[in-house]
């Protein structure tokens, strides 16, 4: 009785869902994320399941919503560039996250890598995020309450290192546990806007491009 009536609203919401996800698809080629594969992660990743349900009907909007805790889900279109400056032209086998939060970006990022690990000082954040990859069957993701500003030293280095908080500069554990070769993105700059910059390491250099400007909320110390 209770499926009969839920169903037709369920399948309701999924019709919606992949026309608004096409939609936004659409916005991302047009300002110019080019790798099918991170496209595919941002059509087949259900951004709804990663925000409240009150505002469930914008997640699909190219725009950073509030995931409480002072926090909000980065915008599609700039977790599409951070995923695709670190994965360009391959798969890194090890990545490094810092700052969790709903877990979205670590959804997107993870099938794209060997092995993920994901750092978030906010414990309710981190409780929300495990549980929705565990939702969606993602299984290649370690995740740790912790200060990223400390990297995760044990598992270093890493081919990849994505910083989603901004930073007046990337913190020096992070710069030494990338590997050679190895890839960081991050927002850098003064809060409430930032370049985002893509250090690649050769050797004690660290090759550095601008990829534009982003607004992230700061990368802050210690747990919450
Ligand atoms: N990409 C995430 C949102 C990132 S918002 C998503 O898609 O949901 C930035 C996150 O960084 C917040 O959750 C914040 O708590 C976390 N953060 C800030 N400073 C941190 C630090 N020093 N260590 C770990 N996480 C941090």
């Amino acid at each position: 009785m209770s499926n009969e009536r839920e169903e037709p609203t369920r399948s309701g919401i999924g019709m919606t869902s992949a026309r608004t996800r096409e939609r936004l698809i659409q916005r991302l080629v047009e300002q110019g994320i080019r790798d099918p594969r991170v496209l595919d992660r941002i059509r087949n990743v259900p951004r709804h399941l990663f925000v409240d349900e009150a505002l469930s009907s914008r997640a699909y909007e190219d725009t950073a919503l509030p995931i409480g805790h002072g926090q909000t889900i980065s915008q599609p279109y700039v977790v599409a560039r951070m995923t695709e400056a670190v994965t360009i032209g391959g798969v890194p086998d090890k990545a490094l996250e810092i700052g969790t939060g709903c877990g979205y970006q670590t959804a997107v990022l993870a099938p794209l890598v060997g092995r993920l690990y994901s750092i978030e000082r906010i414990e309710g954040l981190l409780d929300r995020a495990r549980e929705s990859l565990k939702v969606l069957g993602i299984r290649n993701v370690r995740f740790k309450h912790a200060d990223g500003n400390a990297g995760w030293q044990s598992q270093a280095p890493f081919d990849a290192i994505l910083v989603a908080a901004a930073t007046h500069a990337v913190p020096q554990k992070l710069l030494e546990q990338l590997g050679e070769g190895g890839r960081l993105v991050a927002p850098v700059g003064p809060e409430g806007r930032q370049e985002l910059l893509r250090l690649t390491r050769r050797g004690d250099q660290y090759l550095r491009e601008r990829l534009g400007l982003v607004s992230f909320v700061p990368l802050l110390g210690g747990l919450s």
